[in-house]
């Protein structure tokens, strides 16, 4: 393909086609050269895809899900935000980071729940 018929739709759909094709992809192991398979493994909460050596039980995690589990390390050590005044109701304004990571959109709903006398709990609904 030319370069210069390299658009930015198609330049997104090339690097869709990658990210399937990374996972769909053969990987051997780095110890004994043996077939890696498809896992899900847990770590620290998060289930994130990994390929794990069925010989060695060596596990590599996928990039993409390894980049996902350091944003969530920052997002799980809190950032604090201000309280703000809309009318009557007050408000806090959602950091980016957890709007990205949890896919909340303006006009989406969350649902509060009180967890005890200082905490409250926001889900995704
Ligand atoms: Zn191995």
């Amino acid at each position: 393909m030319l370069v210069s018929s390299l658009t930015p739709k198609n330049i997104s759909e090339r690097v869709m086609k990658m990210k399937r094709d990374i996972w769909e992809a053969e990987h051997l192991c780095q110890n004994d050269n043996c077939k890696m398979g498809k896992a899900k493994v847990v770590v620290e909460g998060m289930s994130v895809r990994a390929w794990k050596c069925p010989k060695c039980n060596e596990t590599v995690l996928h990039p993409e899900d390894a980049q996902k589990m350091l944003v969530f390390n920052k997002l799980r050590h809190g950032i604090p935000v201000k309280v703000g005044k809309l009318g009557e109701a007050l408000m806090v304004r959602i950091p980016k980071e957890f709007a990205q990571f949890y896919s909340i959109e303006k006009g989406g709903g969350l649902i509060l729940k009180g967890e005890d006398e200082s905490r409250f709990e926001v889900k995704v609904a």
